[in-house]
């Protein structure tokens, strides 16, 4: 077995020995057999990240030097898409294709941070004084842990890690155990485009197993994670003993609100995507359909009719439309879910099951689903599955879409579908979730930041605003006229 943990610069194998099998979501066969780490690896990894920052071996490169790394690591990713979008395929069970476009992403947000970092970062402040020169300048956070989910696995790192290396920071990746290759090969070319020693780190295993450190050595000055809501506040207390700065992006249950005034094919066609691509397995799915009643049995029985045709299948499938979840536990707690919703009274119009089409036997996959009837209160409403299925609510007046639409914990992302102007303006100003699509559901741009309002997260990745957290932010004043300060008194009196 190839040695797959990254540490101070070199590949190794765990400590003692310890792998684990990577199995494929489609067909349950091992397509890999990755390290899996130790304490003791866990440990070296964050004695190499805090070494290599406090050496100054990559903080002293300049914010253009830094870009000019992320540019060349955007070059290697682009030279190599297809082999790490068929690592990713194989890991995650996603068609090829739909590997390849999220690889392509990869690169873009690598190119993105390689553009903002050659961006003036610092600024002088007007303190209304001659004599003092007043500089804002911005440094490198510090020592990272950088931990991603299974959905999208290289993409999630990839919204850290572009960012940490341009900010000149040192880092600990951990991506999930059930996705580990695309993060591999992403260390190879961090290693291939000349990052120092110790700066970029690899540490494969359970969160269960190896988190515990990355999350609470006080070696570690920030953690930036994207997953489950229950894992990031278990971050968050982990956090609290040593003050580290958090950055989260965690679950959504987002919602899509169809007006009867809208362009309602179109509206009903990208609720389809909205709820199904990646099967469900995407945190912005757009899986809690408001639509307004009087179009109420026309979009869902399209909907319904639509979710019916959904070919599912592997990554080789060239028919397949989206592919298996991600392992037979979650399969099970999407049947779960399911079945909880229908036993609080909400009316299931198709799916719930797991397919029993004979190709799909060795593989977790699970039927397009709609549950029609639903209430504000029901769990199917209020919690995320993760997977293919969409709840229904109905609304009569403009007021009581935004309330529904507001009506949950989360608020990473929603949408709204409405030909009148100022009524859309109005809904997306009202929700309160990080990112609002109107007319639209689903696209994005690592131009423009991402994260969740509430419960969905603290930060934002992307945009600007994703470079910015992993900088410090330093004032430096300067007197060029040094004088007394004068506050208090210095005469002599009562010395003697
Ligand atoms: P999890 O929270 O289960 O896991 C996420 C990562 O955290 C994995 O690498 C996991 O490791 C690790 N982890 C688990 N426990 C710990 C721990 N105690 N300490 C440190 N690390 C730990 O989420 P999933 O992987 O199941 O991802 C699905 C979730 O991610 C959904 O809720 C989804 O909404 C959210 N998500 C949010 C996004 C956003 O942009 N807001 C984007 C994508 C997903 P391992 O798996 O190896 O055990």
């Amino acid at each position: 077995m190839a040695a797959t943990l990254y540490i101070d610069g070199a590949w190794k194998q765990a400590s003692d020995g310890g792998a684990h099998d990577v199995h494929s979501p489609h067909d349950q066969r091992v397509v890999a057999t990755v390290s899996q780490a130790t304490e003791s690896d866990v440990l070296d990894a964050i004695t190499a990240a805090r070494t290599s920052f406090d050496s100054g071996v990559f903080t002293s490169w300049s914010f253009a030097e830094r870009s000019a790394l992320v540019s060349k690591i955007a070059d290697l990713l682009e030279r190599d898409l297809k082999v790490i979008a068929k690592k990713e395929s194989d890991d995650t069970g996603k068609r090829i294709i739909e590997a390849e476009y999220d690889i392509a992403d990869v690169v873009a947000t690598f190119r993105h941070f390689a553009a903002l970092g050659v961006k003036e970062h610092d600024r002088k402040v007007d303190v209304g004084l001659a004599h003092v020169s007043s500089r804002i300048v911005h440094e490198p956070l510090g020592v990272a842990s950088l931990i991603g989910p299974w959905n999208y696995p290289l993409l999630q790192i990839a919204w850290k890690v572009a960012p940490a290396l341009v900010a000149g920071c040192s880092f600990i990746v951990k991506p999930s155990e059930l996705t580990p290759q695309s993060a591999i090969a992403l260390m190879h070319l961090i290693e291939e485009a000349g990052t120092p020693k110790g700066v970029a780190n690899l540490i494969l295993g359970p969160g269960s197993v190896v988190g515990t450190s990355l999350i609470s050595d006080p070696r570690i000055d920030m953690v930036s994670f994207t997953g489950g809501l229950n894992t990031g506040q278990t971050i968050m207390k982990a956090a609290v003993a040593t003050v580290k700065r958090l950055a989260l992006e965690l679950g959504g249950k987002n919602p899509h609100i169809i007006f009867a005034d809208a362009d309602v094919d179109a509206a009903i066609d990208n609720a389809v995507t909205a709820a199904f691509l990646h099967s469900g397995q995407v945190c912005s799915a757009g899986t809690r359909l408001i639509v307004e009643r009087s179009i109420h049995d026309r979009v869902v029985n399209e909907i319904v009719r639509r979710a019916a045709n959904i070919r599912l299948g592997g990554p080789e499938d060239l028919a397949a439309e989206t592919g298996p979840l991600i392992s037979k536990s979650h399969l099970e707690g999407v049947t779960r879910y399911v079945e909880k919703g229908i036993a609080e009274g909400a009316t299931l119009l198709i799916g719930g099951k797991r397919s029993e089409m004979p190709e799909h036997a060795d593989g977790w996959y699970f039927l397009p689903t709609v549950l029609d009837n639903c209430t504000t209160k029901m769990f199917c409403v209020q919690e995320e599955s993760f997977g293919p299925v969409m709840t229904v609510e109905v609304f009569d007046t403009e007021a009581e879409a935004i309330a529904l639409g507001n009506d949950t914990v989360f608020g990473l992302s929603g949408g709204l579908w409405s030909n009148d102007v100022a009524k859309a303006a109005r809904v997306a100003s009202a929700l309160r979730h990080g990112t609002i699509w109107v007319n639209d559901f689903g696209p994005y741009r690592p131009q423009a930041e991402w994260g969740g309002y509430k419960q969905s997260g603290i930060g934002r990745e992307l945009g600007e605003h994703g470079l910015s957290e992993y900088l410090e932010i330093k004032h430096i004043w300067t007197n060029n006229a040094p004088s007394k300060s004068g506050w208090f008194s210095d005469d002599k009196r009562g010395e003697d």
